[in-house]
């Protein structure tokens, strides 16, 4: 019997289509891709890939077309198909906010009662209005919604944010972020079991490489005497590494460092005499 393939939908262009490729190759999977064409197989992973709108994904997903996809969470509550989230990706995060005039004083939810509010997510925006008991009027359009202040179509939008520069050229600013929006994978409810496996090992490089960016090899020598209070700064995966340098009393110490502690662990290494610290990325990180 011919071995199944997992088949996963990613944004065919925008702004998830490089992430979601480039997560495929740092797991290793080499996707024979040609530009334009709906379909691309991986040549060393049992997988094929559709390229797909992004709002198409959720309904290609819960239908399996596809078994599992890459979208942003906004898309997926949006469209409230019947997916099953499998893991956050980390790239191409955003917020969805609700934006005003710039100048307007928005000082609650109450601001939009009786307002008309431009969007291209009336279920997100509906929901957020429901649970403020606010009355308001969403105009669903599809594109372009920054625009809709300025020419008299809405009073307010509730669009996707992620520097704000788009806001601030149409004169607009954000006043309340509704949901932050990770993108995410997400996979269809009923897989058969071979698929079940291929997603496991998919998902356990995925986890791997996350971990890799979270992370840092770090290599420092240390004064003999000062080991013991260097090493308890370090987590390192089970503990750091610790070699004799050719000149006596001292020592080379290595380690993994996380990146959210990494400068203040460093600040502390250095009073405490480490020297010659070399701080090196991890490409996988498998535990
Ligand atoms: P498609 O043709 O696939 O429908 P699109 O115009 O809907 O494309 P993009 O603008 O590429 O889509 O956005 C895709 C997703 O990227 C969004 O749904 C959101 O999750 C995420 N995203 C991240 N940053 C932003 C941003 N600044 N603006 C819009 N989307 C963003
Ligand atoms: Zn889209």
């Amino acid at each position: 019997m011919a071995q199944e393939k997992l088949k996963i939908a990613i944004q065919k262009s925008g702004r998830l289509h490089d992430g979601s490729v480039n997560l495929l190759k740092e797991c290793g999977i080499d996707v024979v891709n040609g530009v334009n064409k709906l379909k691309a197989e991986a040549n060393n992973f049992p997988l094929e890939v559709y390229f797909f709108r992004d709002d198409d994904i959720p309904q290609y997903v819960e239908d399996a077309v596809a078994d599992i996809g890459i979208i942003g969470e906004n898309v997926m509550y949006e469209s409230n198909k019947k997916v099953v989230f499998v893991e956050e990706l980390g790239f191409a995060t955003c917020r969805l906010s609700i934006a005003v005039r710039k100048g307007e004083e928005y000082k609650s939810a109450s601001y939009l009662n009786g307002k008309k509010i431009a969007t291209s997510y009336p279920v997100l925006l509906q929901n957020f209005l429901d649970k403020n008991n606010v009355k308001a009027e969403i105009h669903e359009i599809s594109g372009s919604v920054e625009i809709a202040p300025g020419i008299g179509l809405a009073d307010a939008i509730c669009d996707i944010v992620s520097s704000g520069s788009t806001l601030f050229m149409n004169g607009l600013q954000e006043a309340e972020m509704i949901l932050k929006s990770r993108t995410v994978l997400i996979k269809n409810n009923k897989l058969s079991e071979e698929k079940e496996n291929l997603l496991k090992k998919l998902l356990f490089r995925i986890q791997s490489v996350k971990k890799a960016k979270n992370n840092k090899y770090i290599l420092l020598n240390a004064p003999n005497e000062k080991l013991k209070e260097i090493i308890s700064l370090l987590p390192g995966m089970k503990s750091p590494t610790v070699l004799p340098l050719a000149e006596p009393g001292w020592s080379s110490v290595h380690s993994v460092l996380n990146e959210n502690d990494f400068w203040e662990i460093i600040e502390k290494l250095k009073a405490n005499g480490a020297q010659g610290i070399l701080v090196v990325p991890i490409e996988k990180m498998i535990m």
